[in-house]
């Protein structure tokens, strides 16, 4: 039986034609979600029926049988109800509304639910093509909407179900999209039937506003040091070279148009060497005050806000690593917290991080617009901790200046400019032996620490993964300026 063109093989046909067919056709070879995106994913469908509850009189329509779902919404229609999951089809189109509501005029109203906290093209695009299918199967449609998150909602303790959501209406905009429709769809059905996989290269579509599931497959042929991997490539630098047959970044031509950063990348990778900018790096150094403390927090983050006097998506510190350096190859004190119960770690990780980072010395991050971020929502929850939390603030410097700004790049760094690849690109220390390793796992293990059914030993072991996950984070900046002083001495 030929499959139906649902919305999100819709979805994935329109960024490319090769994603639908193998969608569609070969399945299991797509990888599975990561865990963070299937945590994504997840508190999607928690949104999803939080939203029906705007609709009090609204009625659930069984998604998990397919003609099931199809004939009860058939008979549902005449109630001039609420619907969730009204499902439908026309020819070989497949739609399934997240909740369509009558307009009390003889018309429905349409209603996408997305846990972001804005509305996006794709969002458009997703209940357009429900319109389009609803409305080809003889339902008037007169208004779609897009259903997300007040992020600026401020949760106090009493939830208020209607400051939470934002619904905006989208109708005007899906109007225009829906124009491309006629020509899509036809070309989508016939690839789906098609035997064989379209040919489709690599191109701007692969990364979007996120990468392809497929990225890595499709890439898998690239060489090492492709040029996909070019730093600072807010222009797309890399997937225009790729369209031009250019995939190793030794084979750009010389005279080709590369920023600043991509030519020092470029020189680094054909040379095999690593650049130095000692002028620069020893302003940085200089610009060092002792004693130097070293500060990394961990977050978790959920659209559902976790503790009142939050927002929905506010990153929650629940851990933090403090190194304090007193003088240069000083030996290093540690002070570390890891939240351990389900309160508001907030309070008492800041009450011991005051008392414990002093008010005098640089404080050494890396991206500090995420460490800044966090203290000033600190300060906006606990105001009597404002004037301490300014001092840290004026401190605080970023180690991530010297590698963003290419003061020193490796060809090792592969063009990432990640903690967890200058790191050992500078130094030779890995995170490889440890369990958890990047910053994506360290809310997973919290989260599990907290809502899993663990043994003790499993929960001390988690625990005690975080605490040094979170140390070697603070470990690696001390080490980062250790190296940079050798480099400058050289
Ligand atoms: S990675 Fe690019 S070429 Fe490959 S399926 Fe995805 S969008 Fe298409």
């Amino acid at each position: 039986m030929a499959s139906y063109l649902s919305k999100s093989k819709y979805i994935s046909g329109h960024r490319c034609l090769k994603l639908l067919w193998t969608y569609v056709n070969n399945k299991s070879v797509i990888p599975p979600p990561s865990t963070t995106a299937q945590y994504i994913l997840d508190q999607g469908t928690d949104i999803g029926i939080l939203a029906q509850k705007l609709f009090p009189t609204g009625k659930l329509i069984d998604p998990s049988n397919f003609w099931g779902s199809i004939n009860t919404t058939k008979t549902c229609l005449n109630l001039g109800i609420p619907l969730f999951e009204a499902a439908i089809t026309s020819d070989r189109l497949y739609a399934r509304a997240d909740i369509l509501a009558p307009d009390n005029e003889g018309g429905w109203y349409i209603y996408e639910v997305k846990s972001s906290a804005s509305v996006k093209e794709e969002h458009i695009r997703d209940v357009a093509f429900q319109r389009y299918v609803f409305t080809h199967a003889k339902l008037k449609i007169t208004k779609c909407f897009v259903i997300v998150i007040n992020s600026s909602y401020l949760y106090d303790g009493d939830f208020k179900l209607n400051e939470f959501f934002r619904i905006e209406d989208v109708t005007e905009k899906a109007d225009a999209i829906s124009e491309q429709f006629d020509n899509e769809i036809p070309t989508m059905l016939s690839v789906m039937d098609s035997p064989s996989c379209p040919v489709v290269s690599l191109g701007t579509y692969c990364k979007g506003a996120r990468y392809c599931e497929m990225i890595e497959l499709c890439s898998a042929d690239l060489p090492e040091q492709n040029v996909t991997t070019l730093v600072a490539d807010n222009e797309g630098t890399g997937m225009k070279l790729i369209m031009d047959g250019i995939y190793d970044i030794k084979d750009i031509p010389e005279d080709y148009e590369l920023n600043r950063k991509q030519e020092i990348q470029r020189k680094c990778t054909i040379e095999n060497i690593a650049y130095i900018d000692s002028i620069n790096i020893k302003g940085f150094l200089d610009s060092l005050e002792y004693p130097l403390y070293f500060l990394d927090f961990e977050t978790v983050q959920k659209a559902f806000p976790m503790f009142p006097y939050s927002h929905p998506y506010q990153q929650i510190p629940f851990q933090y690593s403090l190194h304090r350096v007193d003088y240069p190859n000083a030996e290093p004190v540690h002070f570390e917290y890891l939240n351990n119960d389900d309160k508001d770690p907030r309070p008492r990780l800041f009450a011991k991080l005051r008392d414990e980072i002093g008010t005098k010395g640089s404080v050494l991050v890396y991206y500090d617009e995420f460490e800044k971020s966090r203290l000033k929502e600190a300060s906006q929850f606990m105001p009597e901790y404002s004037e301490w939390i300014e001092n840290v603030l004026e401190r605080i410097v970023d180690v991530f200046e010297p590698f963003k700004n290419l003061y020193y790049y490796s060809p090792a760094q592969n063009g990432s400019l990640s903690l967890k690849k200058v790191l050992p690109a500078l130094t030779g220390v890995t995170y490889d032996d440890l369990e958890i390793r990047c910053g994506e796992d360290a809310p997973r293990a919290y989260q599990r620490c907290r809502e899993a059914q663990l043994t003790r030993e499993e929960y001390d072991h988690l625990y005690s993964e975080m605490l040094k996950y979170c140390s070697r984070d603070t470990e690696a900046l001390i080490r980062i300026i250790q190296e940079f002083r050798k480099l400058i001495s050289a």
